[in-house]
């Protein structure tokens, strides 16, 4: 349930209202904007009358969302979220923010190579995968923390900000020092305990949409992730499990105005694992940001046939310059600038 209150509301007025939720048994999260404070009551708010608070002193109106994700739901946050990071980065913002790397750091002179690459094209973030989530067992797993530790020395020395995947909740604490932003995978999706301890970190989650994930569980997972405290969410669209075998997956582009109609957290496309195929990367980012994408996450590889993971998704540096190009155009069509 969400209580709006006048743009005039009082302190007291707020404080009372406030009382009144806790009283009758739920958490109320706050939210005070340039010109209204907004109450949102989460909990068992079924049994609670929308009448009896909207008769309370300073209320506009009481509103009972009937979606299962209250503080992801749009009305909480009617303006949107805006996501900051160091060195004055902002994703859901105006301009379309790149997060491109490797789908797996491998070595020094990889990482580096990339680094400068991606910053030179445009690009914010560098990604890279250490401990990566592999199908099969005996695959490349990641190189844990040392990749880590050169991915930092390498974004550090061009500007960069860093993602990286975490898989469960042991690695949150080493991984906190050289990442910027912890990426939750499309197979952690809901792994509820791994969300709700991310919901206690103060660094921003990319939490991936599951193969077989509904948008609205999509949704619920990143409420688990807020309910802990942690607002900092942004959400990504990285294609899902279809009957289609010509792509890897099937990059569902119209989650992404979905998404912005019934949330106010950010959303990345990722065309990389939304196709599977490097020549379908770029149509798929292209027509990610005309949908209104707050960010596109891409993989890129200096020898990118060589990838130790997901090669055959893996842009060559020269389409990823190519592919920053077009993406500047289309950005400045849809009224973003990149
Ligand atoms: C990745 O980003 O390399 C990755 C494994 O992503 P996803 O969880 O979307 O498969
Ligand atoms: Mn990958």
């Amino acid at each position: 349930m969400i209580v709006a209150m006048q743009e005039k509301a009082t302190e007291d007025q707020i404080d009372a209202v406030i009382d009144a939720l806790v009283e009758a048994g739920v958490n109320v999260h706050r939210t005070t904007g340039a010109s209204q404070t907004i109450l949102a009551a989460v909990g068992q708010t079924s049994n609670l009358d929308p009448h009896k608070f909207e008769l309370l002193s300073g209320v506009l109106y009481v509103h009972r969302i009937s979606s299962p994700y209250k503080l992801a739901g749009r009305g909480f946050r009617p303006e949107g979220t805006v996501v900051e990071f160091r060195n004055g980065v902002k994703i859901g913002n105006q301009r379309v923010a790149v997060m491109a790397g490797p789908c797996s750091i491998e070595n020094h002179d990889q990482i580096f190579e990339t680094a400068a690459r991606v910053k030179a094209a445009g690009g914010t973030f560098l990604r890279g995968g250490a401990f990566k989530p592999r199908s099969s067992p005996y695959a490349f797993q990641g190189m844990g923390i040392p990749g880590l530790k050169l991915m930092r020395e390498a974004a550090d020395a061009h500007g960069l900000l860093t993602v990286s995947e975490v898989m469960e909740i042991s690695q949150i604490e080493p991984m906190f020092p050289y990442i910027d932003l912890y990426q939750v995978g499309a197979r952690n999706m809901q792994n509820f305990n791994l969300l709700r301890e991310l919901g206690q970190v103060r660094k921003p989650v990319l939490l991936k949409r599951g193969i077989a994930a509904t948008i609205e569980e999509l949704l619920l997972s990143s409420e688990y992730i807020m309910a802990g405290g942690n607002y900092n969410v942004i959400l990504c669209e990285r294609g899902i499990r279809t009957y289609e075998t010509a792509t890897r997956n099937t990059m569902d582009i119209s989650a992404i105005p979905i998404v912005k109609k019934l949330s106010h957290l950010p959303i990345v496309g990722d065309p990389s694992h939304g196709t599977g195929r490097r020549d379908m990367v770029a149509p798929m980012a292209r027509a990610a940001v005309a949908a209104g994408a707050d960010a596109i996450l891409v993989e890129v590889h200096p020898n990118a046939d060589k990838a130790a993971s997901d090669a055959a998704q893996t842009l060559y540096l020269e389409q990823f310059d190519q592919l920053m190009c077009e993406l500047r155009v289309i950005a400045s069509a849809v009224g973003r600038e990149l």
